[in-house]
């Protein structure tokens, strides 16, 4: 049986690491989006009882659902903080991940996962290979200002909880530069596909 490569995508927030992993879907690769899937932790029982007990009744909001805001507030305002939440969801994350790779059987060519925080939670291990997705602050600001209502504070807040750019950019084996055509990164994402699964089969 063919070995299936694993492959790990990283860049800034809005650099478009979503829209980079569809086009590896669609190329017949199999992905888990760590955002969903945290979103996904956030719904069980268990992990919403954990954090009540650290922060209180404040993490809900006044119809009795979390308040995804507010736990940001509190994430990003705060290391330790940070840290405790992720030691609790990293793990649940990595757990659901594998539930969607063990579903897909041998029937896809790549495992990609997409995940913001991949060298943080340690998921580069599993990876056979990283594609560090490329795009300015000034480009990447801009889709986030219109897709998610974030002003720059909210993306350099955010971003300077991670590993910095230029670290995670120098630790991928593949660039993919995603400024604005959709068209060249497609033709850059079948390369950079093909490319791993050759160096794979060697
Ligand atoms: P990330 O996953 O890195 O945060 P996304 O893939 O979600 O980034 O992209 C952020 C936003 O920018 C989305 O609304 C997406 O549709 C848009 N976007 C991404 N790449 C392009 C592109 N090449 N041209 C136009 N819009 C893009």
């Amino acid at each position: 049986m063919n070995h299936i490569p694993t492959i790990g995508i990283v860049g800034g927030i809005g650099s478009g690491k979503s829209t980079v992993a569809s086009l590896f879907a669609s190329q017949g690769c199999a992905v888990a989006n760590a955002d969903e899937n945290a979103k996904k932790a956030f719904e069980i029982l268990e992990v919403q009882n954990q954090i009540q007990d650290w922060w209180g009744e404040q993490i809900y909001n006044s119809k009795g659902d979390l308040d995804t805001k507010k736990i940001a507030s509190i994430v990003f305002s705060d290391d330790s903080e940070r840290k405790r939440l992720e030691s609790l969801i990293h793990p649940i994350v990595a757990r659901f991940q594998q539930e969607i790779f063990d579903a897909c059987g041998d029937g896809v060519i790549a495992y990609v996962i997409d995940a913001p925080l991949l060298f943080e939670a340690g998921l580069e291990l599993q990876c056979d290979a990283i594609v560090f997705v490329e795009a300015s602050q000034e480009t990447r600001l801009r889709r986030v200002l219109s897709a998610r209502g974030w002003g720059e504070n909210e993306l350099v807040t955010r971003e300077a909880s991670q590993l910095p750019l230029d670290k995670k950019r120098k630790k991928a084996d593949y660039v993919i530069i995603n400024e604005g055509d959709l068209s060249a990164v497609e033709h850059r994402v079948k390369e950079v596909l093909e490319e791993i699964r050759n160096s794979d089969s060697t």
